[in-house]
């Protein structure tokens, strides 16, 4: 199985807490097996605790990490590094090149990117060149990254979802 771990670039106390948190969620729910901090916020850290104990997997959050050391130990024991960015290859003319990489770290960023991440990066990939949000790039670039296959994995959790095309059932076991 692929290893996936988002590396968070920069955070804005309350402005980027609700953001940061989504960041965590979309990648948890999408297949990352954790989740880099460059700030320390002690909310985020336990509301994806909690989300976590209640609907199962491994995922981990580890805060106030330096950037540019995450990125060296990564690449150290072969992982790559891919950047997202709307300056950067569209993610369709990219793609195929990433797809079968085993260690795959994805940045993102909130407000402006220093310049280095951009050189140190594997590879640097636009989810189109319009400005939107890290949520909504991340979420797109897991599920192009693993074709869907983050959406049919098993979580393990107390908290089950039993779908239903009407109606909400939740099972607890
Ligand atoms: N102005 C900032 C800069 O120069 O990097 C961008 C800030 S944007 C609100 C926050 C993050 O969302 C970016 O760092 C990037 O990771 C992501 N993002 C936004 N639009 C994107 C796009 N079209 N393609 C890829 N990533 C995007």
């Amino acid at each position: 199985m692929k290893r996936i771990v988002v590396l968070r670039l920069g955070h804005r106390l309350l402005r980027d807490q609700r953001m940061t948190t989504h960041v965590a969620l979309t990648a948890r729910a999408l297949g990352a097996e954790g989740v880099l901090l460059t700030s320390g916020d002690k909310s985020i850290e336990q509301n994806l605790d909690d989300v976590a104990k209640r609907w199962g997997g491994e995922f981990y959050i580890r805060s106030d990490v330096n950037w540019k050391g995450e990125i060296k130990k990564w690449k150290d024991v072969g992982g790559k590094v891919c950047h997202l960015t709307m300056y950067g290859i569209n993610l369709p003319d990219i793609i195929d090149e990433i797809k079968d990489t085993e260690k795959l770290m994805v940045i993102v960023g909130a407000e402006k990117v220093p310049a280095e991440v951009y050189d140190l990066a594997d590879w640097n990939v636009a989810i189109g060149h319009q400005p939107h949000s890290e949520v909504t790039a991340l979420a797109i670039f897991l599920d192009r990254l693993q074709e869907g296959g983050e959406l049919k994995r098993g979580f393990k959790g107390g908290l089950k979802v039993i779908p239903k095309r009407r109606g909400k059932c939740v099972k607890r076991g």
